[in-house]
């Protein structure tokens, strides 16, 4: 299903199902993005403590997740694949892989190392 909606389609649909609702007023940036972190949250919430989350739960959550990232572009005007772009293009040059293979430390630790040598 991924391989076939895009973006715009379920960016409508949660506009949608808040203007439906007369949830627009409470949609702020602050707000949203406020509720973004609580299905974070909830996301992680589903691995507290080694437990290992079914697929349903996870389901949710990813979805509650989006859900909230979608009406916050929406509320925002930012457009999600441009940002992905811009952010992906700069993270590769944080993280280069030649650099950074199978390696998890923080890219300050890179830079560093680049700069001592
Ligand atoms: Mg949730």
């Amino acid at each position: 299903m991924d391989d076939d909606t895009h973006i715009s389609k379920l960016k409508e649909e949660t506009a949608r199902f808040a203007r439906e609702r007369d949830w627009e007023k409470f949609h702020n940036p602050k707000d949203l993005s406020m509720a973004l972190a609580v299905e974070a949250s909830e996301l992680m919430d589903l691995y507290l403590w080694d437990r290992e989350p079914n697929r349903d739960a996870l389901e949710d959550e990813l979805g509650d997740v989006l859900h909230f990232l979608l009406e916050m572009s929406n509320a925002t005007g930012i457009d999600l694949s441009e940002a992905f772009w811009k952010k992906q293009k700069k993270n590769e040059g944080k993280y280069p892989a030649d650099l950074v293979r199978g390696r998890a430390d923080k890219y300050t630790t890179y830079k560093h190392n680049q700069e001592g040598k």
